[in-house]
């Protein structure tokens, strides 16, 4: 099938819509966003910019939605997000091409992440049940202690472009398990993942106003949430800039705020590891979605003397990584989301060259200025933006170290603390680093560390709140305490 010829079916899909949805509604606006395909440039279609009104009727609906929604018993808000979770994965194929033509990443990729983001939906389903209270031991003879979880009201979430649909889901499962509402504004450059999610809310018969999308100008969305005084909690996952300005304005309403924000990952490579189990996870830790994901490593710190055969078993494999446009099953790398992300990752590569680093590129056909051929640098020092930014690209920089004190002290050295990976076969040792690295998720001998069942998020200025497992309904949660007196 041609390029065309699959722009113009999923274009043709029931999930692919062009309208906002708030109060269980379908709305248009005056003013509109266009959304283009990274890999082509072409605009595949536009979203509303929703008006101040249209914010106010979302986060209505979604009072009075919460109101009813709170009393729904938890085993039947789990029947509603498992009713969702089996469209999902009925549309699967549909959820994936909306993404991949939107996005840029590898079909196959998307698919991985279609799953990713329904297994949040599941998780959280059964989780409904389980969001316990408990009765304490009083001080006083006769008297009891309850204490009750209760769902903390209307939430807001804005989201990010390199996980349009996960990041929703993950945010909204939780916040709908616990029995609260929400209002997701995605980011502008993947609205379209997150209104076919809609649709498929509507399809599920999820009530009106439970769940709304709108998309728009990002500050004025920003400021409805945060001025509104039904919205209690907002849930937050970009840039360390975006969620320091949203914090400083949660601060004005007292809103519970979680933020899910920038990484710089160490990964590190000690004499004892597997070094061919080391570079396959590298790859993964490092090129999956071209390079863009949070979780990412962005500092390869290798100890001296398997370094040598680290970086060429890394560079064996990325030679075996094709890139070009998502839809060619053949492709492992995909276009980075616009142009600017590009000039980002080619500075960070002449910036190690000027400062004494040596790059190896494997040069793979760029059609157009949003592609860039992967990179490994060697020779790599703290000092080099490389190491002090998020790259957010293929680019992998390779620095050496002498003995686990230095390991470590690299590895903590910058303000980030999201996620770190580290491979090494000595248990002592393994317990050691987990214990000295500063990071919310640690990987041991693994570049893959993202599931539903475990706590993600970060230390640091990489965040706070966890989202998945246990703790990810605790963050749409309000605690209530009872004391029961004799009378
Ligand atoms: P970003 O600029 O912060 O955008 C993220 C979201 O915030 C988008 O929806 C964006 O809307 C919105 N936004 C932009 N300016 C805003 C403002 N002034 N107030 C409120 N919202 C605003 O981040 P990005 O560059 O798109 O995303 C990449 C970053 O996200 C990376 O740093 C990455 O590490 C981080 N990330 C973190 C996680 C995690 O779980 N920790 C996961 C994924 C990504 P518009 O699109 O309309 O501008």
């Amino acid at each position: 099938m041609s390029h065309t010829d699959i722009v113009r079916r999923i274009r043709a899909s029931e999930l692919f819509c062009e309208q906002i949805y708030l109060a269980g509604q379908w709305q248009d606006s005056e003013q509109t966003i266009a959304v283009d395909n990274p890999a082509t440039g072409e605009i595949i279609g536009h979203v509303p910019v929703c008006s101040d009104a249209q914010l106010a009727q979302a986060f209505e609906s979604a009072e009075s939605a919460f109101k009813q929604w709170r009393d729904y018993t938890a085993e039947e808000r789990g029947r509603y997000l498992y009713a969702f979770f089996e469209l999902m994965q009925t549309h699967e194929q549909t959820l994936a091409e909306i993404m991949t033509l939107e996005q840029g990443k590898p079909l196959a990729e998307s698919i991985g992440e279609i799953r990713y983001a329904a297994s949040f939906v599941k998780w959280f389903a059964e989780e409904a049940r389980r969001a316990y209270g408990r009765v304490i031991p009083a001080a006083q003879p006769g008297e009891q202690i309850i204490v009750k979880r209760e769902p903390i009201g209307v939430t807001a979430a804005i989201t990010p472009w390199n996980f349009p649909s996960s990041m929703i889901t993950r945010k909204a499962a939780a916040a709908l398990a616990a029995g609260c509402s929400m209002v997701v504004k995605p980011a502008s450059a993947t609205p379209f993942s997150a209104l076919a999610l809609a649709k498929l809310a509507e399809k599920a018969g999820w009530p009106a106003g439970l769940f709304n999308v709108v998309t728009g100008n990002a500050r004025q969305i920003a400021s409805a949430m945060t001025q509104h005084p039904a919205v209690r909690k907002i849930s937050f996952t970009g840039s360390t800039a975006t969620g320091q300005a949203l914090m400083r304005q949660a601060a004005d309403q007292v809103q519970k705020i979680s933020l899910e924000l920038g990484g710089n990952a160490p990964f590190i490579v000690f004499d004892d590891a597997d070094i061919n189990a080391a570079a396959d996870g590298a790859i993964a830790a490092k090129f999956r979605n071209t390079g863009q994901t949070c979780v990412c490593v962005n500092r390869f710190y290798v100890q001296r003397s398997v370094h040598d055969a680290f970086v060429e078993a890394l560079r064996a494999r990325i030679e075996q990584l094709p890139m070009g446009d998502g839809f060619n099953p053949e492709n492992k790398l995909a276009p980075l989301i616009n142009s600017q992300a590009v000039e980002k990752v080619r500075e960070h590569i002449e910036d190690a060259k000027r400062k004494g680093a040596t790059a190896y590129t494997i040069n793979r056909p760029e059609p157009r200025a949003n592609f860039i051929s992967p990179t490994i640098l060697t020779g790599v020092t703290q000092s080099m933006l490389v190491c002090q930014e998020e790259t957010f690209g293929p680019l992998a920089a390779v620095s050496c170290f002498d003995d686990e004190a230095e390991a470590i002290a690299l590895a903590n050295d910058t303000p980030f603390g999201l996620a770190a990976y580290f491979y090494s076969e000595n248990t002592h040792r393994i317990w050691r680093v987990a214990d000295g690295i500063e990071a919310g998720m640690i990987g041991i001998n693994t570049g893959l560390i993202s599931n539903a069942a475990a706590p993600f998020g970060g230390v640091k200025a990489s965040g706070f709140g966890r989202e998945g497992a246990r703790e990810g309904i605790d963050e749409y949660l309000e605690t209530k305490y009872l004391l029961f007196g004799r009378g």
